[in-house]
């Protein structure tokens, strides 16, 4: 827990305040892009589904079936065609601080250091030095970087770059964190230390996850539920409860009830193929 004495850190990780309505509520969400013959192309059709507080859900689909759009639009980075979609009750119109956001491919600032990067939105929303820096030491500290918080975040390794972009979407206590793929470019071997990792921080901070992956172990490993979606049109074809108990660690990959939900995954991700062709 993030609830050190007062003696060496001020700072306590925070908690986010229960809210009665689900965490995250998409209703009913299709978005179409118009294609160059004129015609339109179903990316998402009604999609609807809803994340309770501090759960782990995770989208698993085929490339294509709409994960990021999902993502991107929960983001406020796009509009839906139609349906909306809501975040702690409050309709989701444009970008904002209450979504924390780790993507693929590495967003950091390189030319900031890895606290520089981390105290950024603290920073632009006008909070005082010596708060931030309890923030930043805590979260750094989480992520396992606090002897590198002088460095600069272009002399980092892929895996060291997602560890600050989770160290500061959490700075920023968003309602939710919003995470595309963020171990796909990773070697396998970084892979499961990074979801070592987010299984200890996101067991401390308990915030509500909306995480988008194409592998199965990191879903299941992961999530409290998986959200297994279809394409053409992208939708979702089955939601499944992950029976496996906490705290999680990788050799429960190994575990009858791992392999059997596997399995289950594998073959609605396999029909969908067979729809295709
Ligand atoms: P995923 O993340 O599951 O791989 P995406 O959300 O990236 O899927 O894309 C869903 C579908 O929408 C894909 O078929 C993709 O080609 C299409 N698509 C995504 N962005 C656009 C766009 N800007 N214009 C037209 N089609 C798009
Ligand atoms: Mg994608």
């Amino acid at each position: 827990m993030g609830s050190v004495t007062a003696a060496t850190h001020r700072f306590v990780a925070p908690q986010a305040a229960p809210v009665n309505a689900p965490r995250l509520k998409v209703d009913k969400v299709s978005l179409r892009y118009k294609k160059p013959d004129g015609g339109t192309f179903t990316a998402l059709e009604e999609v609807s589904f809803e994340v309770p507080d501090q759960q782990f859900a995770v989208l698993v689909g085929p490339s294509g079936c709409g994960k990021s759009s999902l993502l991107y639009l929960t983001a406020g980075l796009a509009e839906p065609t139609s349906g909306e979609i809501y975040v702690g009750g409050q309709q989701v119109e444009g970008p904002g601080a209450d979504r924390g956001m780790v993507f693929q491919s590495y967003t950091l600032f390189p030319w900031l250091t890895v606290r520089q990067n981390v105290e950024f939105g603290l920073k632009r929303r006008g909070m005082p030095a010596a708060q931030r820096k309890d923030i930043v030491d805590y979260y750094v500290n989480e992520v396992g970087l606090s002897g590198f918080a002088d460095n600069y975040a272009k002399q980092l390794s892929g895996g060291m770059m997602q560890r600050v972009a989770i160290a500061r979407a959490l700075a920023n206590d968003p309602q939710i964190l919003l995470m595309d793929e963020p171990f796909g470019a990773l070697d396998s071997q970084t892979r499961l230390q990074m979801q070592q990792l987010l299984l200890r921080v996101w067991g401390n901070s308990k915030k509500t996850v909306l995480f988008v992956t194409h592998d199965i172990d990191e879903a299941i490993l992961l999530g409290d539920r998986v959200y297994v979606m279809g394409a053409r049109p992208g939708r979702i074809k089955r939601i499944l409860d992950v029976p496996i108990e906490r705290p999680r660690n990788l050799d429960m990959v190994m575990e009858r009830s791992f392999i059997e939900m596997k399995r289950e995954i594998f073959g609605l991700l396999h029909d969908d193929l067979e729809e295709v062709h």
